[in-house]
């Protein structure tokens, strides 16, 4: 058994950055991640970080204001102020810290305009090769300090006892499970776009931290909302390679089966992916194309896309590209106050799997580097500062003292899939984990994609549950304790895509095409510890 004051179990920008300051106390630290400490989906970033950094016309409420836009009436606003005023602060410190941005010939910070802005004031490193600068100056930083690093160790449960939390127990890659103790734990595990087939996201993006608080019975909420990014490349490569957003800021366009165009290519993300999936319903296309001809000195401008498309074999001077749809990015997560303290002492979250409130619905672009900077920094401040357990602030309002404002909360009402799904998935009963996990992807990208219906949910639902149903119960293998987070995570998703009859943000129901103020309110999951998968 090893014992540290904090654990973090994650290696992206906010694992790292809440490891790195607390390292600099005399607490004992230590960061685990499931692969090396450079692998995380912060690496992949591609646009930048949004922060209001010095154009004159902007300001942090035009800033506020574009979030809740996209957030489509489900942000918590006190989160997102904390969000947008701390962030520049943040991005500085990481500046500070040897972080590299892209510069104009004056010197000044380069800042771009992405779907959604109403200013430029997205800050990048490398043209399209932000996330790479920032997970380098971090890990830097990391090694640098006094944390113990702990790699190729994959978090499995959290020990919770009479005061909270005790520590947890974590995996090795060669199947030897370690129990480590600790009077805190952070989950900064990231998101889950390996809920589906064609994803952006890198493989270890398997929602490991929602699954470990569900199953220590901490509330989750608006895990329906997982945003679509449109132009992902369709090549047989996985992750999918992302066509940053910055392309058809410069000018390409969208392109149907007849060459057409059929969306404003500008406008936000959830409305390009819908009309793209409503036209490739309608054309019977799995992909449709991004026509780039027309941008000049695309290899100088755009140097990392240029290279992943020629790996791919194309040249997007020369000819239009395939792209579709891609699971991108988590909104919702483990609920957190406004310091990153969930429902259960000594359990904190920040980042892609903690639900801050500051996406809502739907998550502006380039937000969620600087919600890991943000609230990263938020935890390791609340945690130095002794704090241990929920305050009524944030998302936590609706639990703690539910009468003090905020959106309200209801509870997800699932139904028992698992039942329905063992009988239908006898044949499973061979298949690999391999082969389980691309059956689940595949049943989500089917059913659960950028446009969902009762009937589709119902089905998946019942395969998922199946799945979830034949999963044993102790986890010997990375890939089998991946799979049973996996099957939790997509229950609750298609449990509360479900529930929630309206399209919303980046949640669309073909059978609910409108908004409903009805449903203005968040679906929170909250399991009895050790019941189900
Ligand atoms: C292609 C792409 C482009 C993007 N571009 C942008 C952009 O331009 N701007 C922007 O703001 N956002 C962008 N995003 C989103 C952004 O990258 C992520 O939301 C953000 O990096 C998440 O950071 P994080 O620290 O929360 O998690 P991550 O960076 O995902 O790190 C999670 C870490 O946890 C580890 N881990 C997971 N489970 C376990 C476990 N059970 N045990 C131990 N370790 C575990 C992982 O290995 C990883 O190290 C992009 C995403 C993608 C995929």
């Amino acid at each position: 058994v090893s014992r540290f004051d904090v654990v973090v179990v994650g290696s992206g920008v906010a694992g790292l950055s809440i490891a790195q300051r607390l390292a600099e106390s005399s607490l004992e630290v230590a960061l685990i991640t499931k692969a090396t400490v450079s692998d995380s989906t912060t690496t992949w970033a591609q646009g930048g970080v949004a922060a209001v950094m010095g154009n004159d016309e902007d300001s942090i409420d035009l800033h506020v204001a574009d979030t809740l836009r996209a957030g489509a009436g489900l942000c918590d606003i006190e989160a997102v102020q904390v969000l947008i005023e701390e962030g520049p602060r943040r991005v500085a410190e990481l500046i500070e810290l040897g972080a590299s941005f892209d510069r104009n010939d004056e010197g000044r910070l380069a800042l771009a305009r992405e779907g959604g802005h109403s200013h430029a004031r997205v800050l990048h490193a490398g043209g399209a090769a932000t996330g790479v600068e920032v997970q380098r100056t971090l890990v830097d930083a990391l090694f640098q300090s006094s944390a113990t690093v702990l790699e190729h160790h994959l978090a499995t449960s959290l020990r919770v006892g009479a005061n909270g939390i005790e520590g947890l127990s974590a995996l090795t890659r060669g199947g030897e499970l370690r129990e480590i103790t600790a009077e805190h734990v952070v989950l900064a595990s990231g998101g889950a776009g390996q809920l589906f087939e064609v994803t952006t996201n890198p493989p270890e993006a398997t929602g490991d931290g929602v699954a470990l608080a569900l199953r220590a019975g901490v509330p989750v909420a608006d895990v329906e909302f997982m945003q679509f990014h449109p132009t992902a490349l369709h090549a047989a490569i996985s992750p999918r390679p992302l066509l940053s957003e910055a392309l058809r800021g410069h000018g390409a366009l969208l392109r149907d089966g007849a060459g057409d165009r059929f969306v404003d290519e500008l406008a936000p993300r959830d409305v390009v992916a819908r009309a793209m999936a409503k036209v490739m319903a309608e054309q019977g296309l799995d992909h449709l194309w991004l026509d780039a001809t027309s941008l000049e000195r695309f290899a100088e401008r755009f140097p990392s896309l240029e290279a992943r498309l020629r790996e791919a074999g194309l040249d997007a001077s020369e000819a239009w590209i395939p792209v579709a749809p891609a699971a991108h990015h988590w909104a919702g997560g483990v609920m957190t106050d406004l310091v990153g303290s969930t429902m259960l002492e000594g359990l904190w979250a920040a980042g892609e799997v903690a639900n801050s409130g500051v996406h809502g619905a739907n998550r502006l672009a380039s937000n969620s580097l600087l919600e890991g900077l943000v609230f990263g920094a938020r935890v390791a401040e609340a945690l130095l500062q002794g704090g241990r357990g929920p305050s009524a602030t944030g998302l936590l309002r609706a639990l703690v003292a539910p009468r003090s404002g905020g959106i309200p909360a209801v509870s997800a009402q699932c139904r028992d899939a698992a039942r329905e799904g063992a009988e239908a998935l006898r044949e499973t009963q061979g298949m690999g984990t391999l082969e389980r996990r691309s059956l689940l992807q595949a049943t989500m990208t089917r059913h659960a994609g950028v446009v969902r219906s009762a009937e589709g949910l119902e089905r998946a639902a019942a395969i998922v549950g199946g799945l979830a149903a034949q999963l044993g119960q102790a986890a010997r293998s990375f890939g089998e304790a991946e799979l049973g987070n996996l099957a939790l995570g997509a229950s609750a998703l298609l449990c509360s895509a479900a529930q929630r009859e309206e399209s919303r943000g980046s949640h669309v129901r073909a059978d609910f095409p409108e908004p409903s103020v009805a449903w203005e309110r968040r679906i929170v999951h909250q399991r009895e510890e050790g019941v189900g998968p």
